[in-house]
């Protein structure tokens, strides 16, 4: 279906990531804190009932593929009853979840029959003491087991892994090598400065020519594959291997021309632009009383002032650098 809506630079904007909590059972250090964030209180998150509102607003507009992503989605109280009422909404064609696994498995019986697109889980080394490192918590074998039951339920995986000097250099190599039998895919992903905790560094060692480069030399054979509409990373194989891998210039930055997303924070603050730091608060909007068409004025009005690109809302934020927000609110 042709888009229907476009942003002020003839994007179209078709895909709503949504995070559903910022609470999360890990503490990756690249994405909050080691004592954690202080997490919003429970009435100000969105309801089941606002996100469905927020949903059956949206997807007349053009949106048709959501992300429920969080903080890490499962920790919310009946994600599944949520994820059964949006499969339902008309419009909506493709539901995918980006999860860090801990709490996934039992649902993926149910999640392949609601017919779920696919599922990004996070996993940034294949070393169990490493996982405890990065994510502060002793649980990789929960991750690998949902890996497992993902590949087994022939679920389509993508692996999410951000790739940080001196933690997981060594797991990029065994990473690809996971896309040898398995027909999965291996993403790795620029560090971004989203980690609340106030400061970052302003260049990144291992940016995204790097990650190829290291990649390249020890598979010199690595065939580029087409990449699909909108995508944010650069695709490549292993000839031979069933798998693919990609990589994301999330620092760098090259993928805005042709961005076709916007996101929903837990509390139901919209961003047009992963680096702007909030455009409109439709939470509010709904508990003020507006109607359905008053918010979508405000939508379409919000679209229609995007950013050109990420180095533009950035530039433009009001709050402060992106270090003061963790990705745990934003949502990846
Ligand atoms: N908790 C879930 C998970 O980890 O998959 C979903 C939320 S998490 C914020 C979404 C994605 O953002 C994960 O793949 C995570 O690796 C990525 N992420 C978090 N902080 C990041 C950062 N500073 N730079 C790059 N990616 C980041
Ligand atoms: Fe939690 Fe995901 Fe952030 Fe890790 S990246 S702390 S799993 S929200």
């Amino acid at each position: 279906m042709p888009s229907k809506l476009f942003d002020n630079h003839g994007r179209p904007i078709t895909y709503l990531r949504l995070a559903v909590t910022d609470r999360c059972n890990l503490r990756c250090f690249y994405c909050m804190p080691e004592e954690g964030i202080r997490y919003l209180p429970k009435k100000q998150l969105l309801t089941f009932e606002e996100i469905e509102r927020l949903i059956k607003i949206m997807a007349p507009l053009g949106i048709s593929k959501i992300r429920l992503t969080g903080g890490e989605p499962f920790v919310r109280n009946d994600l599944m009853k949520l994820i059964r009422s949006i499969v339902g909404i008309e419009g909506v064609k493709d539901l995918h979840i980006t999860t860090n696994g801990i709490l996934t498995t039992p649902h993926l019986s149910e999640l392949k029959s609601l017919g779920i697109a696919s599922v990004n889980l996070s996993l940034d080394t294949l070393d169990r003491e490493r996982f405890k490192v990065i994510t502060r918590r002793d649980e990789f074998e929960k991750t690998w087991a949902t890996l497992q039951s993902l590949i087994e339920n022939q679920i389509p995986v993508k692996i999410n892994v951000v790739v940080m000097e001196g933690k997981n250099i060594d797991d990029i190599l065994p990473l690809v090598e996971l896309t040898r039998k398995a027909a999965i895919s291996v993403r790795f992903i620029e560090e971004m400065p989203f980690n609340g905790e106030g400061n970052h560094y302003t260049s990144l060692r291992w940016t995204y020519t790097k990650i190829m480069d290291y990649i390249r030399a020890h598979y010199p054979a690595l065939e580029r594959l087409a990449d699909p509409p909108h995508s944010t990373s650069y695709n490549y194989k292993v000839p031979g291997y069933s798998g693919d891998i990609g990589v994301i210039a999330a620092f760098s930055r090259t993928f805005c021309g042709t961005c076709n997303r916007i996101r929903v924070k837990a509390q139901g603050v919209l961003k047009t632009c992963l680096y702007d730091d909030g455009v409109l608060n439709i939470r509010d909007l709904m508990r003020e009383g507006k109607s359905d068409a008053q918010i979508t004025e405000r939508l379409l009005h919000a679209f229609n002032n995007r950013p050109l690109n990420g180095f533009e809302a950035e530039e433009k934020r009001s709050s402060g650098a992106p270090a003061i927000e963790s990705m745990s609110t934003i949502g990846g």
